[in-house]
């Protein structure tokens, strides 16, 4: 087994923020890491030893740059597999192009699960018009449809409330090769990030509790909310698809957890995810730093959670007013803010997170919803940007409040008022989806 160690050079096939965070645990654990992404300025070129503009399509120029590199990674699963498979030839990469090849395909990775005997929901292929008929054989609804590649982060998704919207739905996503699934009425998602090593070694970590809002991670959680027999449960089936995929790096699996504590996957993501940002500034190793020890071949590294946290992402929509007012997020001594360094915020673009650590599992998220709440600038009736704070306490009602605990909120009384009147026994995901109203358009 070849060890690369701290001084070679990494080469991360894709520039967004996985590319970015991993580019940094990498530069501060010694590597020299190059970025190869289709973007000049992309959020992982900005913190790398160097960069090369290229489509990840682009066989010759991505050959060129991992001649320069030691090891091989990605960080998006949309790398194509075939020139994972050349990459292959010439330098030690990982992921592998079999498991990219599984992951690309929805209905590939489902029927991979199905193979294995690994609990997921009911699906049908749906390829050409013939099976849009038979689909009902298989799939009860309401049910979802979604395209077989290039989906991420709800895109090329269509929730189908009958039989008789099928076909529709399939003309809408332009008639490509698509998986039809049952939806299935979860009571949460969870997700297990883990971490394989080239000798097969695995560290887990603690279990994630998410809610997503538009189908876009919203907040994650540590340690769930779950019984053990359910932690257990999910670890178990995590591992099984890592010895399964005979995997090498970090990996994150996401579950449904159903009313009767049943789990199914959901999928699985061959890359440091979104659910284990939390790791950063929660754990002793984060997933950016286990998943180059995985891959360069060094021992794992302890995954302790060492204080409850909860991540919140940051999309482009908290800009529509302007910069939002970090001092604010930033007046909180417990939270640590990480900013991608996109040029454009997009509606549902993700921008940054933000990590807070906080002992009480219910009022976790609340305050997470508080502090984000803060950070947005409003606009009063006049349409003029308000900027004058109020001091509100950022805790649930009827706690006392420690020193230094109170927060700065300009006047968006309305998400606070809501945030205000959930009592803690409110905090379950479902009820977190109350408040997750669409953000309107972005000026920025
Ligand atoms: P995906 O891109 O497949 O991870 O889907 C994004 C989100 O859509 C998931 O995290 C769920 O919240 C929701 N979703 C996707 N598939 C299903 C399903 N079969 N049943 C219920 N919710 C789903």
């Amino acid at each position: 087994m070849n060890v690369v160690l701290p001084g070679r050079t990494i080469g991360i096939l894709g520039g967004g923020q996985l590319g970015r965070m991993l580019a940094m645990e990498g530069r501060r654990m010694g590597y020299r890491v190059g970025v190869l992404d289709p973007v000049e300025h992309c959020p992982a070129a900005q913190v790398s030893d160097f960069s090369v503009q290229s489509a990840l399509t682009d066989t010759q120029r991505v050959l060129d740059f991992v001649a320069q590199v030691d090891v091989v990674t990605v960080e998006t699963e949309l790398v194509p597999w075939e020139l994972l498979a050349e990459i292959e030839k010439i330098k030690p990469t990982r992921p592998s192009s079999c498991v990219l090849a599984l992951v690309q395909d929805r209905l590939v990775q489902r029927q991979f699960l199905q193979k294995h005997h690994l609990p997921q929901t009911s699906f049908a292929s749906i390829e050409e018009n013939v099976d849009l008929a038979h689909a009902s054989l298989h799939v009860e609804f309401p049910a979802i449809l979604k395209t077989s590649r290039s989906g991420y982060d709800g895109k090329g998704q269509i929730r189908v409330a009958s039989e008789g919207g099928l076909n529709e739905a399939w003309k809408e996503l332009g008639e490509v090769p698509s998986v039809l699934e049952t939806i299935v009425p979860f009571k949460a998602e969870l997700s297990v990030v883990l971490a394989r090593s080239l000798n097969g070694a695995i560290q887990i970590y603690t279990l994630a509790e998410n809610v997503h809002r538009q189908n876009i991670l919203h907040t994650t959680r540590v340690p769930a909310q779950v019984a053990n027999t359910v932690r257990s449960r999910a670890e178990e089936l995590a591992v099984s698809l890592a010895k399964a995929l005979d995997y090498c790096g970090i990996m994150a699996v996401e579950l449904f957890l159903l009313e009767d504590d049943c789990l199914l996957i959901n999928e699985v993501a061959p890359r440091p995810h979104n659910s284990g940002h939390f790791t950063l500034g929660a754990c002793m190793t984060s997933q950016f730093e286990q998943h180059l020890r995985a891959i360069c071949g060094l021992p794992l590294g302890d995954t302790t959670l060492l204080h409850p946290a909860v991540m919140m992402n940051l999309l482009g929509n908290l800009w529509r007013n302007g910069t939002p007012q970090w001092d604010r997020l930033l007046a909180h001594p417990r939270v640590r803010l990480h900013l991608y360094g996109k040029d454009q915020a997009k509606s549902g673009r993700k921008m940054g997170h933000f990590l807070l650590l906080e002992e009480n599992p219910d009022r976790i998220l609340h305050e997470a919803e508080v502090l984000l709440s803060c950070v947005t600038k409003n606009k009063n009736r006049s349409g003029r940007t308000t900027d004058h704070p109020i001091e509100i306490k950022s805790q649930l009602p009827g706690e006392n409040q420690k020193e230094g605990e109170t927060v700065a909120l300009s006047e968006r009384k309305k998400d606070v008022a809501l945030c205000s009147s959930l009592s803690s026994a409110d905090y379950s995901p479902k009820d977190m989806r109350k408040i997750s109203q669409p953000d309107g358009e972005i000026s920025a």
